[in-house]
């Protein structure tokens, strides 16, 4: 019988190391392997770029748990995201993208990608009509977040999977938001899943990572290949810190749901919040479908301000133990005003985001305290 997800997490990849007994895997801090003559590799390694120990069980133990057949490791989530674009797509096509795509997923297609040639429509991809009517013979790819940064939407990911095959094209699933404990993309139909590890895989605001994981070999041989061609590998100690993160993913996200759900509780009766953004809410419009296709609703809660943009962004410097960052994922409880943060670079464009809208990243401190917190600031 195939081992549970917390088990996985703490032993795919990872036996014990066969020279010393190391229970943990270790750190292979070293940029070249020695070899017994020419092309003589003693464990198949040759230089770090191109592949290292410690990133290989990194690597094997996300496969696992994203059930894909590979996983290739980046030095951050748009490296990740850079890498599939590029090998998913060529000058001339055509991809559809979130109406309210993470601000640097936005900014590499808009800035970088559209100068070779790569044409987006941003579509509502709650919408499946909006999405169909969207694709053209050219589209090789439809990119999806769900649930989205930051307005926490939701896409129906079996409908998307239906469309893309339709139509010959792939389809691309950023599971950030959710992490493989919370949501499987793979088995509702996607071809590749795309992370930033910076969030809930290394789940402590110490690192900067992305991954790529699919159940295609030869995609994967492709993504492998232009990661050593390209040189966005992970260092060993990156590697190392994300793996030692995703062993506590699942108790971590099982806290990290909790204490958001009682947060969005909170804000629904809150007389100086106006919408609130969290699907685990029965009013949220997704919410049936996240029921469907995520285990929990995750720990991300916007919600807009009832005295507008100036109040939400003194809101965001008022809270003690949310602290005014960037980011999310980590352990501690984070507050941020996306159009000011990170969503400036959709500023202008039709992925722009409410001026009055605060994001949570609710972490995982006594949620009393977090409660507390919240309504002293929204005094
Ligand atoms: N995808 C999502 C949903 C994100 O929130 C982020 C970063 O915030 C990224 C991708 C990019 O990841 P990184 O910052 O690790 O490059």
């Amino acid at each position: 019988m195939a081992h549970g997800f917390e088990t996985r997490a703490i032993h795919a990849g990872q036996e014990p190391d066969p020279h010393t007994g190391a229970v943990i895997t270790p750190i292979y801090q070293t940029s070249t392997f020695a070899q017994d003559g020419v092309g003589g590799l003693r464990a198949g390694y040759e230089y770090s770029r191109t592949a290292n120990p410690t990133r290989t069980a990194f690597e094997e133990c996300l496969a696992s748990l994203e059930g894909g057949a590979r996983a290739v490791a980046y030095s951050s989530g748009m490296a990740a995201s850079d890498a599939v674009l590029r090998v998913l797509t060529e000058p001339g096509a055509h991809i559809v993208i979130p109406d309210d795509a993470y601000g640097g997923t936005f900014r590499l297609v808009d800035k970088v990608l559209a100068h070779w040639g790569i044409d987006y429509t941003p579509v509502r991809l709650s919408d499946l009509d909006a999405v169909r009517a969207a694709l053209t013979d050219k589209t090789s790819l439809i990119w999806c977040e769900t649930p989205t940064n930051p307005l926490l939407g939701i896409a129906d990911l079996t409908g998307l999977a239906g469309l893309a095959r339709s139509a010959g094209a792939k389809l691309v699933v950023d599971n950030t938001f959710a992490t493989p404990y919370l949501q499987s993309p793979l088995e509702l139909g996607a071809d590749v899943v795309v992370h930033s590890t910076t969030k809930y895989l290394g789940g402590h605001s110490d690192v900067v990572g992305g991954a790529a994981i699919t159940g295609d070999e030869e995609l994967a041989e492709q993504l492998f290949f232009m990661r050593n061609a390209a040189g966005s590998a992970p260092g060993p100690f990156d590697s190392w810190l994300t793996l030692r993160g995703v062993k506590t993913l699942a108790v971590r996200m099982e806290r990290h749901c909790a204490n958001a759900e009682e947060i969005a509780r909170l804000l629904v009766d809150h007389p100086k919040v106006g919408t609130v953004y969290y699907p685990g809410l029965p009013g949220h419009p997704g919410h049936e479908i996240a029921a469907k296709q995520m285990r929990a609703f995750g720990a991300m809660v916007s919600f807009t301000h009832v005295d507008g943009a100036e109040a939400a962004r003194e809101l965001c410097g008022r809270t003690k133990l949310f602290t005014l960052a960037e980011s999310l994922g980590g352990i501690e409880s984070l507050i941020e005003h996306p159009a000011a943060m990170t969503h400036a670079s959709v500023s202008g464009s039709a992925l722009e985001v409410p001026a009055d809208l605060v994001r949570l990243s609710v972490g995982i401190e006594r949620v009393e305290d977090l409660v507390e917190d919240l309504h002293s600031a929204l005094r």
